[in-house]
């Protein structure tokens, strides 16, 4: 049980993303590799290193292929390996991992684009360039937030907007694109001001990522977010933020904006009332593959009253200029 669990990928599905070289919708699967995990394990509301496991280099190519096989055969997409951790990491895939999954790569000609997610510290001229063997290559790098006292203290991530800064200039000099991961709402932040702290990232990140996507943050298990979750000091945020929030970004910025509403609807992913969640979940995932805002526009609910009447007592609280 345990060999074939090492010798399979945690998950890998196929999608749609919407590919900015082309602005439109292509085919897209995602892989999310079982590794060793993330080796820093510290950030207060994920819980993906429970998806780690003791798993040789040859498991993970294993695992690699397995995938691939699922690929599409019929037409170009692009590829997403994720490994709940950091690609670049050398204790999760090492170098020699890393040029042969980049060797496989080089013979799947549809590939339209790769993207890996990285924590900065590991981001390195060499590690990029064996990537190379793909047309377009992404990093995508989980800042969470530009603000170094949310990320350091609230969110306990353990590097800086400087740290994320280096990384993506070297993604940009090796002619990759980076994807920056925006956290909607971490704990200790008011509804209000998790929307105003995301759309002031989005400026701030905006000209070194060519895509931002918006996590709306959600209640994974053993985490010390759940264990605020459940004494009642911290609710997800509403599905009305993240529209607001998209809105805002995509009204200002050139970037491609995304969000995958993870849990959306559920008591631990983000919600509003009951009876519009599903709407809005969809709508997001509609303007996902679009980046089209009017698809925002003929969305209502009465939740709608009761969420802006928080925002504007989250004003009255903390300070906050009215929305
Ligand atoms: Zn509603």
């Amino acid at each position: 049980m345990r060999l074939q669990k090492t010798k399979t990928p945690v998950a890998a599905w196929l999608g749609y993303d919407y590919f900015k070289e082309e602005r439109k919708a292509v085919k897209c699967l995602t892989v999310i590799l079982r590794t060793k995990g993330c080796y820093w394990r510290n950030c207060t509301m994920c819980g993906f290193w429970q998806e780690s496991a003791d798993v040789s280099q040859a498991d993970i190519l294993a695992q690699m292929e397995h995938s691939l096989r699922n690929s599409p055969l019929d037409e170009e997409f692009i590829l997403k390996i994720f490994t709940s951790g950091s690609f670049l990491d050398e204790r999760e895939i090492s170098g020699d991992t890393r040029r042969e999954i980049a060797r496989m790569l080089r013979k799947r000609t549809a590939i339209k684009k790769l993207i890996v997610e990285s924590r900065p510290e590991f981001v390195t001229v060499d590690k990029l360039t064996d990537l190379n063997s793909v047309e377009h290559l992404e990093l995508a790098i989980g800042l969470e937030t530009a603000d170094d006292f949310i990320r350091l203290n609230y969110i306990k991530k353990g590097f800086s907007f400087d740290d994320y800064k280096t990384a993506a200039k070297i993604v940009t000099e090796c002619g990759a694109t980076v994807k920056t991961y925006l956290l909607l709402k971490p704990p200790f932040v008011s509804e209000k001001r998790a929307i105003e702290d995301v759309i002031k990232s989005a400026e701030l990140v905006s000209q070194y990522s060519t895509t931002i996507s918006l996590n709306l943050c959600n209640v994974q298990k053993y985490t010390v977010l759940e264990d605020l979750w459940r004494k009642k000091y911290y609710r997800t945020p509403w599905l009305w933020s993240a529209v607001e929030a998209i809105k805002k970004i995509k009204k200002n910025q050139e970037v491609v904006v995304m969000s995958d509403p993870v849990g959306a609807g559920h008591i631990r992913g983000p919600h509003n009332c009951g009876s519009c969640d599903s709407a809005l979940k969809n709508a997001i995932l509609d303007f996902n593959v679009t980046q089209d805002l009017s698809i925002f526009e003929c969305i209502d609910c009465e939740c709608k009253d009761v969420w802006a009447a928080l925002l504007r007592s989250d004003a009255i609280l903390f300070g906050a200029d009215p929305v």
